[in-house]
């Protein structure tokens, strides 16, 4: 019998439990959280968030729209939430260069949520999923959260992918879902349709392979997105985000595009009513206004061009960018550059790329602030010759 435990006093604490002494899945021991650092500092540039406030008019939209939910919030909210994927198909249809229907659209709480039903419904244990490192670390930690077993492909020294090398991954590893991330974070490199397909046909060559293109940064993009690509491809899904170009990271609404059966798919690991009445009601507002929010896109665009311009011209390195983020460096010490910004009020991104940091782009001040600071903090940095630098943080 186990002895009752004393009752814990000040000079006597009660013993502290960790993870690892709970009986969790063995896959989970030993390993960390999602983890961007939430900081109150005058310049956060980390998570890639749109730095611009829903606009006023847009706000008094979705008071009024949750208000009429507000009177139904005795009854369950609708389960396949029709309107706003009717909604997201005509958005989609309108700006992604492919007529698409709601039938072939799935919503959920961030996209986040949407990768974890589709690794539900198609990874899972005794399954693998494959990405193109350094990518999303959610890729990996969904991966790992729903029981799939992750495989870090490979990627060129300039992070774009290596065709061949990337099929050779997929034939020696017979993943059960692709990852190809376009834009791809943390690095800002956009694929190119050819490359999808190349990757996309080697694998059915191999196996029925779900490919998932996460385009959560499409709209920053310089290339038109690789939505008309699901066409005929039953296998190939197009994961998107109201997180970003939308503005609104606060409302957790993701999205896909697939053939209607991916969608059918996804119905049998979703939780019922997963979607909140409330939620569906701010995204439709959100919707209504998709033209001043997408005018936001515009100038974050020109934003992003005038740091990478600002950043190579103080002798940075910087990786091409079709997001809303910038990757620069190299440094031989990641994390004091890292800290050096910090102490001057600015919150980067460490991904844990060796030698790489990662810069949202933000208003101008805010872009202004951070060149600022680099510039100073650079002149006491010195560029690493080789980017064996270590890091803080274990993933992008
Ligand atoms: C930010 C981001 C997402 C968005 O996740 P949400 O859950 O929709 O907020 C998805 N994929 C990538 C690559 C991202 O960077």
């Amino acid at each position: 019998m186990t002895p009752t435990p004393a009752t814990p006093t000040p000079a006597n604490p009660a013993p502290v439990t960790r993870i690892d002494d709970l009986p969790v899945r063995d896959e989970l021991r030993g390993q960390s959280p999602y983890g961007a650092p939430q900081l109150d500092v005058p310049v956060r540039l980390n998570t890639n968030e749109n730095p611009h406030p829903l606009p006023e008019p847009l706000v008094a939209r979705i008071a009024e729209r949750v208000a009429e939910a507000a009177r139904n919030l005795n009854r369950y909210p609708d389960r396949d939430a029709v309107e706003l994927r009717t909604r997201l198909a005509e958005y989609l249809t309108r700006t992604g260069g492919h007529a698409v229907t709601r039938e072939q659209v799935w919503a959920a709480n961030g996209s986040n949520e949407v990768l974890q039903q589709l690794l539900q419904a198609f990874g899972g244990p005794g399954r693998t999923a494959l990405g193109f490192e350094p990518s999303y670390s959610m890729h990996a930690l969904i991966s790992r959260g729903t029981g799939t077993g992750w495989i870090p492909g490979p990627r060129n020294d300039d992070f774009t992918i290596d065709t061949e090398a990337a099929k050779a991954a997929i034939a020696e590893h017979r993943p059960d879902v692709v990852f190809v991330c376009s834009p791809n974070n943390p690095t800002g490199t956009a694929v190119d349709a050819g490359t999808v397909l190349a990757l996309h046909d080697a694998a059915q060559a191999v196996k029925p392979t779900m490919v998932v293109v996460d385009e959560a940064y499409v709209e920053f993009s310089h290339r038109p997105s690789l939505l008309p690509l699901i066409e005929g491809r039953p296998h190939l899904v197009v994961s998107r985000t109201m997180s970003k170009a939308f503005g609104a990271a606060g409302l957790r609404l993701g999205y896909l595009a697939a053939d209607p059966a991916v969608v059918d798919a996804v119905q049998l690991v979703r939780l019922p009513y997963h979607l909140s009445a409330v939620t569906q009601a701010t995204a439709l507002a959100c919707l209504e206004h998709t033209d001043t929010l997408l005018g936001y896109v515009d100038r974050l665009k020109a934003e992003r061009d005038r740091l990478v311009e600002a950043l190579r011209a103080e002798g940075a390195e910087v990786v091409d960018s079709d997001a809303n983020f910038v990757q620069f460096g190299r440094f031989e010490d990641t994390h004091a550059v890292w800290q050096a910004l910090l102490d001057r009020g600015v919150l980067v991104r460490d991904n844990g790329v060796p030698g790489w940091l990662r810069v949202t782009a933000g208003t101008s001040a805010e872009n202004d602030a951070f060149l600022d600071a680099v510039r100073t903090v650079l002149k006491a940095a010195a560029p690493a010759a080789d980017a064996a630098a270590r890091s803080s943080e274990p993933s992008a």
